[in-house]
C-alpha cells in the first residue's frame, strides 16, 4: 500500500534531496522494512505511534540494519580447510618460476671462447654450494658424464632441457619432480673444470644448445654480463 508523505516533512537539503527520498510515494517494500525496525527498536515504535509510518522513516536516525539481510549481519566463518587451500593458490601463483641456480657471479657466457664452443653459461661459487633448479621440471638424467663429470638434465617446464654440471654431489634422481628453487646438486669442479663454478645449458628440445642468458632475460631474469 503506497504512503504518501509530504514534502514539507523531508528536513535539510541534504542526503533527504536525493532523486529516491523526493519520490513521494514510499512503496510496501520500506513499509515492510519499518515494521521490522520498529520490532528491534522501542523509540522508533513509541515514534511510528505519532506520525505516519513513512515520516518516522525518514525522521528516524536508527541505523538502517533492518535493511541489510540477516545472513550478512552474521559473521561470516570460512572452514580452514578452505582458507589453507586459498593460501596454497595464492603460493602457487606468487611464487617465482624462475630461480638463479647459484649466487655467485656469471663467469663466461655462451659461445666460442678460447676457440672452442662453450654450449652453456657459469657461475663461479663456492665447494659445496647448494644448486637450485631455474625452473620446475623433472629429472630425466643423473650421474656421470664426459665432460660434465657429474651432471643432472631436467626436462623444464616450457619444454626445454636445462644440464647442469660438473657437480660435486647430486642430491635428485630420475623421475623426480622439482620446483624452480629446489636444491638439486652441489657445485664441484669435476669433468673439464678449473675450479669449482656450475655450468648450466639450455637446449630446445632434444636440439641444439641455445644461449641461456636471452632465454632467461625471457623468463624475467637477469643473471648480469659475464666477467671476462
Ligand atoms: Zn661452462
Amino acid at each position: 500500500m503506497p504512503v504518501t508523505v509530504p514534502l514539507s516533512r523531508l528536513r535539510g537539503s541534504g542526503r533527504y534531496r536525493t532523486a529516491a527520498t523526493r519520490a513521494v510515494a514510499v512503496t510496501a517494500v520500506v513499509a515492510s522494512s519499518l515494521t521490522a525496525l520498529a520490532a528491534a527498536d522501542p523509540d522508533v515504535d513509541s515514534a511510528l505511534a505519532g506520525s505516519p509510518v513513512a515520516n518516522a522513516a525518514l525522521e528516524s536516525d536508527a541505523p538502517f540494519t533492518a535493511f541489510t539481510p540477516r545472513e550478512a549481519q552474521m559473521p561470516q566463518v570460512v572452514p580452514q580447510p578452505v582458507l589453507e587451500f586459498l593460501a596454497g593458490l595464492h603460493a602457487e601463483q606468487n611464487r617465482p618460476k624462475t630461480v638463479r641456480p647459484v649466487a655467485g657471479p656469471l663467469t663466461s657466457g655462451f659461445g666460442v671462447r678460447w676457440g672452442a664452443m662453450h654450449a652453456g653459461i657459469d657461475f663461479g661459487d663456492g665447494f659445496g654450494t647448494p644448486i637450485r633448479a631455474v625452473t620446475d621440471g623433472t629429472v630425466i638424467e643423473a650421474g656421470p658424464a664426459s665432460g660434465f663429470g657429474l651432471w643432472v638434465r631436467v626436462m623444464q617446464d616450457d619444454g626445454t632441457i636445462g644440464v647442469y654440471g660438473h657437480m660435486q654431489d647430486i642430491l635428485v634422481q630420475v623421475g623426480q619432480q622439482l620446483k624452480a628453487g629446489d636444491v638439486l646438486a652441489t657445485v664441484g669442479n669435476r669433468g673439464y673444470s678449473t675450479g669449482p663454478h656450475l655450468h648450466y645449458e639450455v637446449h630446445a628440445g632434444e636440439g641444439a644448445p641455445i644461449d641461456p642468458l636471452p632465454w632467461l632475460a625471457g623468463r624475467g631474469m637477469d643473471v648480469g654480463a659475464p666477467v671476462d
